[in-house]
């Protein structure tokens, strides 16, 4: 008999008070390795609750702004320090609701809290600058100072790094927060903002606000107290944000991507299908940097399959909590149903199948969203698994006769997220990093995966590319330039 454990609901927070949503409804979220398992039940908020939190975070802001840059540090170290204590559990909890494997996600804890170790301290080099002046009478110089309510709105897949790297710099810089996450991962969000309360944040520097984009997201966007919108998620999503926002609302927006790493005749083989495998399969596909497309030279085309296909047959693929496992579940229902009708197109489309696609229902595999990864050769640039965001463990193998053909299939979609080339050929690398239409290039690495301390973001439809998020740069977004002449 299955042992029965209370599930818990946890609370939005506002203005410093962890309270129940005005709707009086809470949704469920569950454990994509076994749908029955309910990780957690959250607030249902709607608009009241949002404009709460807008002006809760509007008042905190007039002292929040003033205070002491080292303050604000010693309290994002704090919260750094609070979320690495809870290490293991925040791990599990994280891997239990999204899915990802369990090193997966202790990885993703240890990153989230260097990112806030990272923002405390460059918070206290946020500086303007002194300016030559014509007239020797007034001093000229230029101040740095927060924007104000900046929205958080993030995506699933990396529910604790993206919601820490886009909260640290907002703080830092002075500015008041009210973060909505996804609805498949609210648990792990609550954490981060768990720690940070207990860290001390004054009530309303930080405000937490669960539920739906349709019930909460037109005044997360358009509340005029809203000073800047940073959402991280899928194209659509960005492009409606973009168009609701307020004229004097700054917004960053980093979308989907259609990565491809390059395979050139002189690459190390086995080394070219382990990039592969571990850009397209590892976070079961569900990556915005994830390898989708592996673009490789006829002469080594066979060769470069073949060790693929091989490689891939060896990946483990179970609940990300069992120890071994490389390939989790998808992350929700609507994720299966997309991975699957795209094998589906590509079929159609007249692609080879040559691996996997498979949804697996046999055995525990029943219980989650499974599939095994797919493998598709003889694609064709144009076909649609070619050109747009599956984000699910899908590689399209396009074969190709020369280098410049290569970088033009490369280059040929909408997306610029991140590429990558394997090659020992200096000329060539030098010629994908001038001409590669990407944020992020790789040069014998994935396309996933980025550094804390380096900016991070995409051209074309990936990203609106003002500012970018990550590193140092990171902070201009969420300050703004004032330019002083003081007469003496
Ligand atoms: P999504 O767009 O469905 O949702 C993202 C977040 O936005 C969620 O919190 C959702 O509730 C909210 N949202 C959706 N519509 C909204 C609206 N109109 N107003 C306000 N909020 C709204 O994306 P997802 O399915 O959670 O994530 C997958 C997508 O995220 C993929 O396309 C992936 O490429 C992208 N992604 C991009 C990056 C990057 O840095 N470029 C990183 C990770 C994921």
């Amino acid at each position: 008999m299955a042992i029965e454990t209370a599930v818990q609901t946890y609370k939005n927070l506002v203005d410093g008070q962890w309270v129940d949503s005005a709707s009086g409804a809470t949704f469920e979220n569950t454990n994509p390795a076994d749908a029955s398992d309910i990780v957690g039940r959250f607030q249902a908020s709607v608009e009241e609750d949002v404009v709460q939190a807008i002006e809760a975070a509007e008042r905190a802001f007039q002292s929040w702004r003033y205070s002491s840059p080292s303050k604000r540090a010693e309290l994002l170290y704090k919260a750094a320090d609070l979320l690495e204590a809870g290490l293991e559990q925040y791990a599990e909890e994280l891997t239990r609701e999204e899915g990802k494997t369990l090193g997966s996600s202790r990885m993703e804890v240890k990153r989230s809290a260097q990112t806030l170790r990272y923002y405390a301290s460059e918070g206290l080099n946020i500086a303007g600058e002194t300016l030559p002046s014509d007239d020797p009478t007034t001093f000229v110089y230029t101040k740095k100072e927060p924007l104000g309510v900046i929205t958080v709105i993030t995506p699933w897949n990396f529910p604790l790094s993206i919601p820490a790297r886009k909260i640290a710099p907002a703080l830092a810089a002075g500015n008041t927060v009210v973060f909505k996450p996804a609805s498949d991962t609210p648990l792990i969000a609550f954490r981060l903002v768990q720690a940070l309360h207990d860290a001390g944040l004054p009530a309303g520097v930080i405000n937490f606000i669960t539920g739906s984009a349709s019930k909460t997201g037109v005044p997360l966007v358009t509340h005029p107290a809203v000073k800047a919108v940073t959402f991280t998620g899928s194209t659509g999503a960005g492009e409606h944000i973009n168009r609701s926002v307020r004229l004097s609302t700054r917004v960053q927006l980093e979308l989907g991507g259609k990565n491809p790493l390059l395979v050139m005749e002189d690459a190390d083989i086995e080394q070219a299908a382990e990039l592969a495998i571990k850009g397209g399969f590892e976070l079961t596909g569900q990556a915005c940097t994830g390898t989708s497309r592996v673009i490789v030279m006829d002469a080594v085309h066979d060769r470069f399959v073949e060790a693929l296909v091989a490689q891939t047959k060896l990946l483990s693929i179970g609940s990300g909590l069992q120890k071994g496992v490389e390939v989790g579940p998808l992350a929700n229902a609507s994720q299966l149903h997309n991975v699957l009708e795209y094998v589906e197109i590509g079929k159609n489309e007249g692609a080879e199948l040559v691996y996997g696609g498979e949804h697996l229902t046999e055995g525990d595999y029943a219980k989650g969203y499974y599939v095994r990864p797919a493998v598709f050769t003889n694609v064709k640039p144009d076909m649609r698994i070619a050109q747009e965001e599956i984000f699910g463990p899908v590689i399209s193998v396009i074969r190709v006769a020369s280098f410049q053909e290569a970088m033009r299939i490369a280059n040929d979609v909408e997306f610029g997220l991140s590429a990558a080339i394997c090659t020992l050929d200096p000329n060539r690398v030098q010629h994908f990093i001038n001409n590669i239409q990407a944020g992020v290039v790789k040069v014998n690495r994935t396309t996933t995966g980025n550094a804390y301390n380096a900016p991070f973001g995409g051209v074309k439809m990936s990203s609106t590319a003002t500012y970018r998020e990550s590193g140092r740069g990171a902070l201009e977004f969420y300050t703004q330039i004032k330019s002083v002449y003081h007469g003496v």
